[in-house]
């Protein structure tokens, strides 16, 4: 039987906040409930001065929804807003997006920006930030404005990858001027912590991070805003789905079975709360020879294709295992800026026309709709 989102309220009811003794859901701290095929995740909203000592009613929370029979895996997090973002206008999605009745997730969307536009993958090295810089670029290259949010806060590679150092700085002491190269507006905690600190943070940090970065960064009037995930389904790229209004979510994958598989994760994460995922892309597809031009298909080329069928999402292109583009994004400049010319940044800019168009259509494909028979 389906899990309903009455069961998991009244398994939330069971539980106490430690501070105020009533239950969590009388309280009103429970939102953005979403219920997938035995999948539920949900926020659990505190005051940011409590976030990061509520680890055990989060874990509370989430043991009370997993004992539900039918419930196969449980998402809880805590989410911490600023009392100023709170009193916002929360943008709400058409009401054919919702796919639940109920508590809807706070989506503020933040103002002057159009499009967000989130990068992800299953797991890491498969270049889903060589492919963020590059569809960044693409879309700039394209006529946009466009803005990067790097929000890998373990591993920020975006400073690296467009060539941008030093720190941001603040005109009126309390918000930040994105840093800029080669005419994108670039915010990432690379600027903000040295390279050699270790990261070690609860989820409720790095979702105070990533909404700060958000929400107190001057990013101006942007068509669009690319977002560099972390690799995999965690706190980050739950936070992101839940608070900003994402227009959609493009998921990067090399060929190989294993790194789709984990793509099915990523997507399957992101249809789980409601975010389109605007297609696929498959990097290192295919490994063309600079002395000979043969083609060599390493890792079985076609894997995502085929997978992005399968899901019902669209194969949004190829990207080839290439000397150039991996010596380009590694030093900083990558091939769709420092070599226009190049048949791959052509791939980029089409990649980015095509991810354009789905969003200014609004032609982002969502899950096909529930059909519950009781
Ligand atoms: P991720 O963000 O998934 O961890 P990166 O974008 O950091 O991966 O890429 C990992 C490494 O692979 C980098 O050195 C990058 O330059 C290289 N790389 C990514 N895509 C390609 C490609 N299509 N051809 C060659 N090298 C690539």
């Amino acid at each position: 039987m389906a899990v309903t989102e009455k069961q998991v309220l009244d398994a939330l009811a069971t539980v106490a906040d430690p501070d105020r003794g009533a239950d969590i859901v009388s309280l009103g701290m429970i939102s953005g409930i979403a219920i997938r095929d035995g999948n539920v995740a949900f926020s659990i909203e505190v005051e940011p001065h409590r976030a990061d000592r509520l680890e055990p009613l989060r874990k509370a929370a989430a043991a009370a929804v997993d004992a539900v029979e039918g419930v196969l895996s449980v998402t809880a997090v805590l989410t911490a807003q600023a009392p100023s973002q709170a009193r916002a206008a929360p943008a709400r999605r058409p009401a054919a997006a919702a796919p639940q009745a109920g508590p809807r997730p706070q989506r503020g969307a933040i103002p002057g920006v159009g499009a967000i536009v989130a990068v992800a993958s299953g797991k890491g090295g498969v270049g889903k930030s060589t492919i963020a810089a590059n569809l960044a670029l693409g879309l700039k290259a394209n006529g946009l404005s466009v803005g990067v949010l790097d929000a890998d806060i373990y591993g920020p590679s975006m400073p690296r990858m467009l060539g941008i150092s030093g720190r941001p700085r603040s005109t009126d002491g309390k918000r930040l001027q994105p840093m800029e190269n080669f005419g994108l507006k670039v915010m990432s905690m690379g600027f903000l912590v040295p390279e050699d600190t270790p990261m070690i943070w609860r989820g409720p940090m790095v979702m105070s991070a990533l909404q700060q970065m958000l929400r107190e960064v001057e990013w101006g009037a942007l068509d669009i805003m690319v977002v560099d995930l972390p690799p995999g389904t965690g706190d980050a790229q739950l936070t992101m789905a839940q608070q900003v209004p994402l227009a959609g979510a493009v998921i990067v994958s090399t060929p190989q079975d294993i790194a789709l598989l984990d793509a099915r994760k990523g997507l399957n994460m992101f249809r789980r709360v409601d975010v389109p995922v605007l297609g696929i892309i498959e990097n290192m597809s295919y490994f063309l020879c600079p002395h000979c031009g043969g083609r060599s298909e390493i890792f079985a080329h076609g894997g995502a294709r085929r997978e992005a069928d399968r899901l019902g999402t669209e194969f949004l292109g190829e990207v080839p295992l290439d000397l150039a583009i991996r010596e380009t994004s590694d030093a900083g400049r990558p091939i769709t800026v420092s070599d226009p010319d190049n048949p791959y940044a052509a791939v980029f800019r089409t990649i980015a026309a095509r991810v354009w168009d789905k969003v200014a259509t609004g032609g982002a494909l969502r899950p096909p709709p529930r059909i519950v028979i009781e």
